[in-house]
């Protein structure tokens, strides 16, 4: 599916699209367990019974996963609250042996501020929501091709590992821009040695929630969400499929 140019908009529509990043931070050990999380390791050697789910344990939060949280925070204008709150998000799923996450919902260490994105010579800001702290899931790993199919190994070595989720306001019109503000936060995470924000190692994954409405509408449209892309091309060309596909649905 080869793409030429830009994207073009169908004419009377305007696309709205609000990202999700997860970004892991460069800690040496987990956000509540003393296990490193360097990438490659061998399976399941970098866990502690924080990681594994047992009962009993105390999670014991990371002082430096919250300080590069803040500086991050400080960089984009966040508003940083001097109390926050962890809660369990619960979920059944093989990569996630505890049965919950450990997140923030209610009370994010952050809210507001911006990220800074050039395109078109222009420069602009796109306002963010929230960024919050949360716990990486482990990783099934569908071994087909070894076993001779159906068999699913899970590798702990991510389970708990130390994550930022950067939410964006709704406030983003096209795949380009989308593209921009991806290019720009990486880039900033970098910087700030918050975070190698590596994609092929899955330290930088994005969600793009898009919907489309009638241009001169106020109310937003029913979103879809695109999850895990793992490259910034394939975010753009996911949007603009998606786009194209929302109006044909409603112009139908
Ligand atoms: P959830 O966990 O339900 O996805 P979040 O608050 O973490 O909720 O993220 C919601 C994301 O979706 C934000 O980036 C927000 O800007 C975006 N969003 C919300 N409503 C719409 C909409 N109607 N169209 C496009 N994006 C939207
Ligand atoms: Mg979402």
């Amino acid at each position: 599916m080869a793409e030429s140019g830009a994207f073009k908009m169908p004419s009377g529509w305007e696309a709205v699209i609000g990202l999700e990043v997860h970004a892991q931070l460069k800690t040496e050990s987990k956000l509540f367990s003393s296990a490193p999380h360097s990438f490659g390791a061998g399976p399941n050697t970098q866990t502690t019974e924080v990681d594994v789910g047992l009962p009993g344990v105390l999670p014991v939060l990371n002082e430096k996963a919250v300080e590069l949280a803040v500086r991050l925070a400080l960089a984009l204008g966040c508003k940083v609250h001097p109390v926050s709150v962890f809660a369990r998000k619960h979920y059944f799923y093989p990569d996630l042996p505890k049965g919950y996450q450990i997140s923030q919902y209610e009370e994010p260490y952050c809210t507001d501020g911006a990220v800074p994105i050039e395109l078109d010579g222009e420069m602009r800001k796109i306002a963010l929501t929230r960024i919050h702290m949360e716990e990486d899931a482990a990783k099934n790993i569908h071994d087909d091709a070894v076993t001779g199919g159906g068999v699913t190994h899970v590798d702990l070595n991510r389970a708990g590992a130390p994550l930022v989720e950067i939410v964006s306001t709704p406030s983003i019109h096209t795949p380009e821009e989308a593209g921009a503000y991806l290019r720009s936060l990486r880039q900033i995470l970098r910087y700030l040695d918050v975070s190698d924000a590596d994609l092929e190692k899955g330290q930088f994954r994005c969600d793009a929630n898009v919907s489309v409405r009638r241009i001169g509408d106020t109310k937003l449209g029913t979103r879809t969400e695109l999850k895990n892309l793992n490259s910034f091309r394939f975010v753009e060309r996911a949007i603009a499929s998606e786009i194209r596909r929302q109006v044909e649905v409603l112009e139908g």
